[in-house]
């Protein structure tokens, strides 16, 4: 069952959902990726907008691998008299699971710790119980009397607030966290690179910044790289829980990554499909092909950079994607690292 046992791709993942990392404050999750990579590759760099990139190999053909470092948060908006926080909402949350989380509020003193609270139910009316809290209406208590106090643990207005989840082993390969919208992509670009040896052309690890507001960090790195492809690696919605019916999404978890065919934006280039398809035949690794209504990922703007450059996104199926208890399965991010090694490998063919 559960035990404190990790491996060490599980040990990782904890250490990088123990990095607070934001859209707009990415470097906690940077500097992990870094540390890691160092020993495995030519060159680190960190761009000017805040991308990590790192080189591996030099020639051609030019891989990118890309993973956003971001994930939703808060930010300080107003302090009250009484020394509570206003906040508003960056990236892509659903207000409703917001009263009774745990966050940390990144002022100049250090982090504090913060809970956004709720009226009792002793004392909300019939009607209160059945109507959800709107973010507007809601406010973070750090523990301060007065907003002075919020001065003397120096929080000001636009301070970064992240949530306060942390990694936890579920039953067998299943693992629960905040964040796995992108630690898991982060995760299995870093694996990758690790075991990525002796193969004709340049890799590059991308970690990119402020994805999660509009695929911000990807454009100018993947610009200035000019690869011959990119693949976004990245988390998905696996739709395997009661609440989603079967023809709202088949990707179930365990059964391996998957091709998004279709997103918000694109459709996967024709050739990256045969590639990750192939790849994942000769290797005998599950593959699931996903066909998203909503979303995007760091590869959906990639076909508009430069004259176009071929994109595909291999993602990582994660139950409660954007909530603080996202969970995944270690065996499906076994098999995305194994299918972004074999495909690294195989690319000259297909370009
Ligand atoms: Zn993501």
């Amino acid at each position: 069952m559960t035990g404190d046992f990790m491996t060490g791709m599980e040990a990782l993942l904890k250490k990088l959902v123990d990095s607070p990392s934001i859209s707009g404050f990415e470097e906690n999750v940077r500097d992990l990726i870094k540390k890691e990579l160092k020993p495995h590759v030519d060159e680190i760099r960190i761009d000017k907008i805040g991308n990590l990139i790192a080189r591996k190999g030099k020639g051609d053909p030019k891989i990118v691998l890309a993973a956003h470092m971001d994930e939703l948060g808060l930010m300080v908006k107003y302090i009250d008299d009484k020394g509570f926080l206003k906040f508003d909402m960056i990236g892509g949350w659903d207000e409703r699971i917001l009263p009774a989380m745990k966050f940390k509020i990144h002022g100049s003193k250090g982090a504090i710790t913060g809970v956004i609270g709720s009226k009792p139910p002793h004392m909300q009316e019939r009607d209160e119980q059945k109507t959800p809290f709107k973010a507007k209406d809601l406010y973070l208590d750090v523990g301060a009397d007065g907003k002075n106090d919020i001065s003397k643990i120096g929080i000001r207005v636009g301070d970064f607030i992240t949530r306060d989840g942390k990694f936890d082993k579920m039953m067998g390969s299943r693992v629960t966290g905040h964040g796995f919208d992108n630690r898991i992509g982060c995760l299995v670009m870093i694996e990758a690179m690790k075991r990525l040896k002796g193969f004709k052309g340049t890799v590059y690890a991308v970690g990119t910044i402020q994805e999660e507001l509009g695929l911000i960090g990807i454009r100018g790195s993947v610009y200035s790289i000019n690869p011959d492809v990119v693949l976004a690696l990245d988390t998905t919605i696996s739709g395997d829980t009661p609440d989603l019916k079967p023809g709202e999404s088949g990707i179930k978890l365990g059964s391996g990554p998957t091709l998004a065919i279709k997103d918000a934006v694109t459709v996967v280039n024709p050739r990256i499909k045969k590639w990750i398809t192939d790849t994942a035949r000769k290797n005998k690794i599950k593959l699931q092909y996903e066909v998203m209504d909503g979303g995007a990922t760091d590869a959906s703007i990639v076909p508009m950079i430069r004259e176009g450059i071929p994109s595909g996104s291999v993602l990582v199926p994660t139950r409660y994607v954007h909530t603080p208890i996202e969970v995944a399965d270690m065996n499906d991010i076994e098999d995305a690292v194994k299918l972004v090694v074999d495909a690294v490998k195989s690319v000259s063919g297909y370009l």
